[in-house]
């Protein structure tokens, strides 16, 4: 099997970030498993089906009737919706949510969890993700579970919510981010949770070139 690096962690870890430069260092394709399920959130909103209803959304899953996947430009991922490119289109707070309801269904989570153990026999990667470590990679080569403290984790979303000019009040942010990791470590199917063999990168104190070399110290002992 080709090099595969799982980093899970729950939201605002800075996963898709830290992942892109430890990928690119390393020499490898990133794969952001969370565009996937975005798209496909996407596709069921296109589709005028509502993301809640699980019935109607795992109808779409039958063969044939959408293809979820990606590509690569230059080493960037380019996440397509039948064929289109969606990469803009899927980071909109609207896709986010309907991401988070769509990926509680069993055969969305199984379709998309097929396309990316296939992509990952293909060649060395890096995924990023909630279950890359504990379902779809469960002998990855070298698997990090990339978390930080709620605070910081809520900081940063503040930040980037100021930088848009939105004013949201930090106590609300540190709420949310609360109830997404309740709701992320409390559902049925795939809760997030670090893979027994995985280790834990606690981001809370270190910068970004910290987090990337502490990650880089991870792959090279696993995998040399
Ligand atoms: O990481 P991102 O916020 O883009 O992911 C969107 C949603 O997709 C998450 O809220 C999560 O519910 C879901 N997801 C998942 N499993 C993954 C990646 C993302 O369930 N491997």
């Amino acid at each position: 099997m080709p090099l595969t690096i799982a980093i899970d962690g729950p939201v605002g870890a800075g996963k898709s970030t830290i992942s892109d430069e430890v990928a690119k260092r390393l020499g490898i394709l990133h794969l952001d498993t969370g565009a996937m399920y975005r798209a496909f959130g996407l596709y069921a909103l296109e589709k005028g089906v509502d993301p809640m209803d699980e019935e109607n959304v795992c109808s779409l899953c039958a063969e044939g009737s959408v293809q979820v996947d990606v590509r690569y430009e230059d080493g960037k991922q380019i996440t397509l919706l039948g064929g289109r490119d969606v990469s803009g289109l899927i980071r909109t707070q609207e896709a986010g949510s309907a991401a988070s309801a769509v990926s509680r269904y069993v055969p969305v989570r199984a379709m998309l969890v097929r396309r990316q153990q296939e992509m990952a026999m293909e060649q060395p990667m890096l995924l990023d993700g909630r279950d890359i470590g504990t379902v779809v990679l469960p002998n990855a080569t070298a698997k990090i579970f990339l978390t930080a403290s709620p605070e910081v984790r809520a900081r940063r979303r503040m930040l980037q919510l100021r930088e848009k000019g939105d004013q949201t009040p930090f106590e609300e942010i540190l709420r949310e981010v609360n109830a997404r990791d309740l709701q992320d470590t409390t559902r049925k199917l795939t809760p997030l949770r670090q893979a027994e063999d995985a280790v834990l990168v606690d981001a809370s104190d270190m910068d970004f070139e910290e987090t990337v070399q502490a990650i880089l110290a991870v792959v090279e002992a696993k995998h040399g």
